[in-house]
């Protein structure tokens, strides 16, 4: 059975003190609300991420997350992150692939892959975010497009490695925008990219990957969502900001 999972990435927002009173009120909430069966991940700022490991480890559900890493494991990159620094303090996933981190920061699928390879080798869960723009939605072959993305940044990997990644299908058209794909629209991609992952490594993997939704999900709209047979939970952005909000949302499946 695949893990269901709720997401929250803060982007490059909070200081610290609101950085650490939101997670605090995320891990009590989680500790006393969420089943065991949802886990719930914080991807913070890494300035924080070393002090929100120790807000989470109490808490079995709760996992912390870097929004990114460099490819290399360490050298002379000003400024970069790597992913045994991450693994070193007690992180246990990355986001990688974000829109923004391939629209601000130019980073490619072959630059990608190299990244999901270093963050596996370092007991990383990488978080692989896909998805595509309203000009591609709007064209033929937007299904295509998303499933490159995983056919060019992961199917490089063993079975076993494939197995350890989760998915992020975020429509760059949804994110920060307020306009959700619909459930429809959502299920049609993940239900998409969930045969194509079999093609590739069976229909077993298939079914024990997990696919998360990303763009404008809010506790309104998570319900239906989540209810959908290949939605596994979510990458949440704005409303993961709110403690009340983001735990509801984790409550939703
Ligand atoms: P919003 O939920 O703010 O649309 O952001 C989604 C996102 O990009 C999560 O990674």
């Amino acid at each position: 059975m695949r893990k269901k999972i709720v997401a929250g990435n803060w982007k490059m927002n909070k200081t610290a003190e609101e950085a650490l009173i939101l997670a605090s009120e995320v891990a009590n909430m989680v500790k006393d609300e969420v089943s065991t069966d949802v886990t719930v991940v914080i991807a913070s700022p890494s300035l924080y991420l070393s002090t929100l490991t120790k807000y989470a480890e109490p808490v079995v559900n709760l996992g912390i997350s870097a929004q990114n890493c460099h490819q290399k494991a360490s050298g002379a990159y000003t400024g970069e992150i790597s992913a045994p620094m991450l693994k070193s303090i007690g992180v246990e996933y990355v986001i990688l692939g974000h829109s923004e981190r391939r629209q601000y920061f130019g980073e490619t699928n072959e630059q990608l892959a190299e990244k999901v390879n270093i963050s596996l080798e370092n007991g990383l869960t990488p978080i692989f975010c896909c998805g595509e723009s309203l000009e591609q939605r709007n064209a033929p072959g937007y299904l295509e497009f998303v499933a490159s993305q995983l056919t060019d940044s992961l199917f490089h990997l063993s079975v076993e490695d494939f197995g350890k990644v989760v998915i992020a299908y975020e429509p760059i058209w949804a994110i920060g925008t307020g306009v959700t794909a619909s459930s429809d629209q959502a299920q049609e991609m993940h239900a998409f990219l969930r045969a194509h992952v079999a093609t590739k490594y069976g229909q077993e993997v298939a079914d024990n990957t997990s696919i998360l939704y990303g763009g404008s999900c809010n506790e309104k709209n998570a319900p239906e969502l989540f209810s959908r047979e290949d939605i596994d939970g979510g990458l949440i952005g704005g409303a993961s900001l709110k403690s009340r909000e983001f735990v509801n949302i984790a409550k939703s499946f």
